[in-house]
């Protein structure tokens, strides 16, 4: 199938030919041709498989009729609203609303917390048709009175679940009131959790569902591979693989804060540099560490899922679930930081056998077993062994018995 099919208008086929792009991703294919009817859709697609274009481009086809030349900015009120949950992604969708709409002459914006408000509200002033923004700062722009959202058209809530785990319910059930009643709605998120569920039944009307294979379940992109572990040795472990593969920016999960905070300073003890990120930190001390760490000065960056969620951080070499996640979906979320669009990216967990049961669950979600291998020195007592599954493929079992120098799945490493 080819972009020509999909119901866009010609400039748009020709402008994401001239992006190089050959073929719509499976979410394009899905979600353009509804949304060019009109209709509410909800999406579950996660960064990296294209969700971006798949609501950008019908949406500057199903606006282009509004473009219009007129200087008196009450011309061009916001139209589409596009709310991001951070400031990273917020950069980044609206450099693709410039990019797709080089050819149709609607006004795009974005808007984010952090920097000043002035440059924001000159920008709003002169009128914008597509604005992209965080929820808290698009609020303070609604207190300052410098944006009207009375004219939206279409919103549009991209990774709707991590705005949930930020916390930003409130702000969003503010901004809808403030919208018109009847408009089109597209909610994207990685994950289909009842949380979206009933978040999407408040806010979308009789939505289309799409639902493509995450891209982590289909493995393209992050390279996972299991090392079986004695619970006791798992910081050698790491800190020898760590040291092995030269790895610098690696996010390390922790079940709990304590756990974060023994490991980061047991890793910086041993000379690598490693800083724990948690919810009692302070924001300053929160900002200076991720700094750090997108500067490269820490090494090891250690975080529990909860801590991990209000973090913007993306596209990072490696992942590491040093105890896999009580809920099988969390694992998703972690990994879903690395390898995006193309990069590779590796997650690598620490499994000691009492987490046979997690792996196992882990495995049936993203419906493939992990590849695994054993470290030499880090030979485990017991570990979770795979056994065949039925119709191929092999699952993890609680077994006893001492592993093998390597393994069925294995890979041999660099
Ligand atoms: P997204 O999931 O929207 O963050 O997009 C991930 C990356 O895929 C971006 O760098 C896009 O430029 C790229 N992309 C989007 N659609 C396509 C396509 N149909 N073919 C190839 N690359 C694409």
């Amino acid at each position: 199938m080819t972009f020509d099919s999909l119901g866009l208008s010609a400039d748009l086929v020709r402008l994401v030919a001239e992006e190089g792009y050959e073929r719509p991703t499976p979410v394009q294919k899905a979600a353009i041709p509804l949304v060019l009817a009109g209709h509410d859709v909800l999406a579950a697609a996660q960064t990296g498989t294209g969700k971006t274009a798949a609501f950008v481009l019908p949406i500057l086809d199903r606006l282009r009729g509004h473009a219009n030349t007129s200087f008196s900015p009450a011309r061009h009120p916001v139209r589409a609203l596009i709310v991001v949950p951070t400031r990273e992604l917020a950069v980044q969708v609206h450099e693709s609303v410039v990019t797709y709409g080089r050819t149709v002459p609607l006004r795009p914006a974005v808007v984010y917390g952090g920097v000043p408000l002035d440059p924001q509200i000159q920008l709003l002033r002169s009128g914008i048709e597509i604005l992209v923004a965080t929820p808290g700062r698009l609020l303070d722009h609604v207190g300052q009175k410098t944006v009207n959202l009375s004219q939206v058209e279409i919103l549009v809530m991209d990774e709707a679940d991590r705005m949930l785990d930020m916390g930003f319910l409130p702000d969003i059930r503010r901004i809808i009131e403030l919208l018109p009643v009847k408009r089109q709605n597209l909610m994207f998120s990685a994950t289909f959790s009842e949380d979206i569920r009933r978040l999407s039944g408040t806010i979308l009307t009789d939505p289309k569902t799409v639902e493509v294979a995450p891209r982590n379940a289909a493995a393209e992109a992050v390279a996972q591979i299991v090392y079986p572990v004695d619970r006791d040795r798992k910081e050698e472990l790491l800190e020898h693989l760590v040291r092995k593969y030269e790895m610098r920016q690696v996010l390390v999960f922790t079940r709990t804060k304590l756990a974060a905070s023994r490991l980061a300073s047991w890793l910086d003890r041993r000379g690598v540099e490693a800083v724990a990120i948690h919810s009692d930190r302070s924001q300053p001390e929160r900002t200076r560490a991720l700094d750090g760490f997108k500067a490269g000065d820490i090494r090891v960056l250690v975080a529990t899922d909860v801590a991990a969620r209000g973090l913007d951080i993306e596209d990072l070499p490696h992942v590491v679930n040093y105890e896999l996640p009580w809920q099988p979906q969390d694992y998703i979320h972690r990994i879903g930081r690395t390898g995006r669009a193309g990069a590779t990216g590796e997650a690598i967990s620490l499994v000691s056998i009492d987490e046979a049961d997690l792996l196992r669950g882990v495995q049936k979600l993203l419906k493939r077993a992990i590849p695994w291998t054993v470290e030499d020195g880090f030979v485990p007592d017991r570990h979770a062994e795979p056994r065949p599954l039925r119709g191929g493929g092999f699952e993890s079992g609680a077994s006893g018995g001492r592993s093998r120098g390597s393994s069925p799945g294995g890979r041999s490493r660099r």
